[in-house]
């Protein structure tokens, strides 16, 4: 970069302390600890030396857009109402795709925008349509945007076509191009590093452009992704560890926190070093096991979930190979060409491949098999298009799928449970938009540390049983084997550099942006179960920008 730091004051006329927040999409003490014992992280080991470090309880599910919107807000999921990157239409067996204009509960941005700061939000997720901000905020990974250099990902579309001119766009769809190709995984190491060195570069030109900014928030979601895709490789103890691979798939994890670290270091030293700084993760991660659960073929099992006959589930397999075609065999830009004249394809699709070939009438629960939200919903009748379950048999229908779900055991002696909790809804979250949420709320259990994957269950193959031990060469993941790293629930907490208050450990990520909001001498605002927010605006993607999200959230393993 060309241009010196900005030493801008740290105090404002408005009153505003600065605050700079490095936000690293999975990050882990479980890989930065060692990374930073064996000298590899100079700058975060030196701001959690500094301040206070600790671990940051995610959100139920400890997911990317459920997590960032509690972030953002400082409300739980009831509260602000997005629980997963799709969300099931209440009283239809159809999904859509979430986005900003689903949530309610205002953003930390907004509020310093209001208080007179100037911000710079770069890549949150669950941000798209942009906000209006005195400022720049660009959209994560999931906007519906074809290519990185669409201005329309940001809120001032002018100064991103500008500082995209200058220094590329904040980021590229390279990786989702990749995704479904044989050499994936030699090759997404070094395009994950070009995209940090990029990342880094656009958030310096922006900081000169903006001039003045009080808090800037800089979303690394490479930490999320090499977890994904590298963990196997990263760690020996993983039960898809592969000995045979090779040094540059081994290093992948460490390679990637090295170069977040360095990224860290340069932005914090542009922004300047007297400002607060913080660092946060959305959720942690870890290992997966080699066991992949299929929640329908268990209810099936028990008499809960029926299926039509072999008609249906040819028409089930019908829909999944349409939707894939169109994803994979064609180039990204003429899938986009398709996507645009298949109207209301994405989430018709999606909708048909979670919840076809069902036989309603005699079904009492059902999974929409994700595991970015694993949950039943129970097939309650006056909610549902076809319900069957009267309302006055709604609590001991969930009550016996809960006992169900609890009983479920790994197979051998002494075989392990399948599911760490299964609760009702209403015990897991409060506010206005409980009702988003399944009936009842899973969390799988770990086996040895390493967790389950959900996966939906293949109808077409036969004899496939509930629980499935995956194959020695189905172990890197993709379709039908779950990614082989994982959420955690624990992200990272570190706040540093000069504070307004001292700083403090936080019950879970909805403290943060209140915590920050303090440091940055604005008033904090209620969190948890504080007023309900108003209602968001009820706007909804187009179709083509459904398939688009659909089609980058599918290429990086989020959804099946
Ligand atoms: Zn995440």
């Amino acid at each position: 970069m060309s241009s010196r730091p900005r030493h801008t004051p740290e105090t404002h006329a408005k009153g505003l302390r600065r605050a700079l927040v490095l936000a690293l999409d999975g990050a882990t003490w479980d890989l930065i600890r060692p990374l930073a014992a064996a000298g590899r992280l100079p700058n975060l080991s030196a701001l959690a030396e500094a301040g206070c470090a600790d671990a940051l309880p995610s959100t139920v599910p400890p997911m990317t857009f459920p997590a960032w919107s509690s972030f953002m807000t400082g409300l739980g999921p009831g509260r602000h109402g997005i629980f997963d990157f799709t969300q099931k239409l209440l009283g239809a067996y159809r999904v859509r795709f979430v986005h900003a204009g689903d949530r309610a509960g205002e953003s930390l941005f907004a509020r310093v925008s209001a208080a007179g700061g100037r911000v710079l939000v770069l890549g949150m997720p669950a941000c798209h349509p942009p906000e209006r901000v005195d400022g720049l905020l660009v959209s994560g990974f999931d906007a519906p945007v074809s290519t990185g250099t669409d201005p329309s990902r940001a809120s001032d579309p002018a100064l991103y076509r500008e500082l995209a001119a200058r220094v590329g766009p904040w980021m590229q769809p390279d990786l989702a191009e990749n995704a479904g190709q044989a050499a994936f995984h030699e090759r997404a190491r070094e395009t994950l590093l070009a995209r940090i060195a990029r990342k880094r570069d656009f958030t310096l030109a922006a900081l000169d452009a903006l001039g003045r900014v009080d808090l800037a928030v800089i979303v690394f979601s490479e930490s999320d992704t090499v977890a994904h895709h590298y963990w196997r490789d990263h760690d020996p103890g993983s039960p898809r560890h592969d000995p045979a691979a090779s040094a540059s798939r081994k290093n992948a994890v460490a390679a990637v926190y090295t170069a977040l670290d360095a990224a860290c270091g340069e932005i914090r030293a542009h922004f300047g070093e007297d400002a607060a700084c913080f660092v946060v993760s959305d959720h942690g991660a870890g290992g997966a096991s080699r066991r992949v659960v299929h929640l329908n073929r268990f209810l099936a099992d028990g008499g809960l979930l029926v299926r039509r006959r072999s008609a249906a589930s040819r028409l089930d397999g019908l829909a999944r190979t349409a939707r894939d075609t169109a994803v994979r065999t064609l180039p990204p830009r003429l899938a986009e060409w398709a996507f645009r004249h298949a109207r209301g394809a994405a989430a018709r699709w999606e909708s048909t491949v979670r919840f076809a070939g069902h036989d309603w009438a005699r079904t009492a629960a059902f999974s929409e098999e994700t595991n970015t939200q694993p949950g039943v919903w129970i097939n309650l009748r006056g909610r549902e298009a076809e319900g069957s379950v009267a309302a006055g048999d709604y609590e001991r229908v969930r009550h016996d799928v809960i006992e169900a779900l609890l009983a479920w055991r790994l197979p051998g002696p002494g075989g392990g449970p399948v599911v760490a909790r299964a609760r009702p809804r209403e015990e897991v979250y409060r506010g206005p938009f409980v009702e988003r949420a399944p009936d009842i709320v899973l969390e799988l259990a770990l086996e040895a540390g390493y967790a389950h994957s959900l996966v939906p269950t293949p109808w077409n193959a036969p004899g496939r049983t509930s629980l499935r031990t995956i194959e020695a060469d189905e172990l890197s993941g993709a379709r039908g084997r779950g990614m082989n790293g994982t959420h955690r629930p624990d992200g990272v907490w570190i706040a540093s550099g000069k504070l307004a208050h001292p700083p403090a450990n936080l019950r879970s990520i909805v403290d943060a942006a209140p915590a920050i909001a303090r440091a940055m001498g604005l008033p904090a605002w209620a969190t948890g179960d504080g007023a309900d927010p108003h209602a968001p605006e009820a706007a909804s993607y187009t179709p083509e920008e459904e398939a688009q999200v659909a089609a980058r959230l599918r290429a990086l393993g989020y959804i099946e």
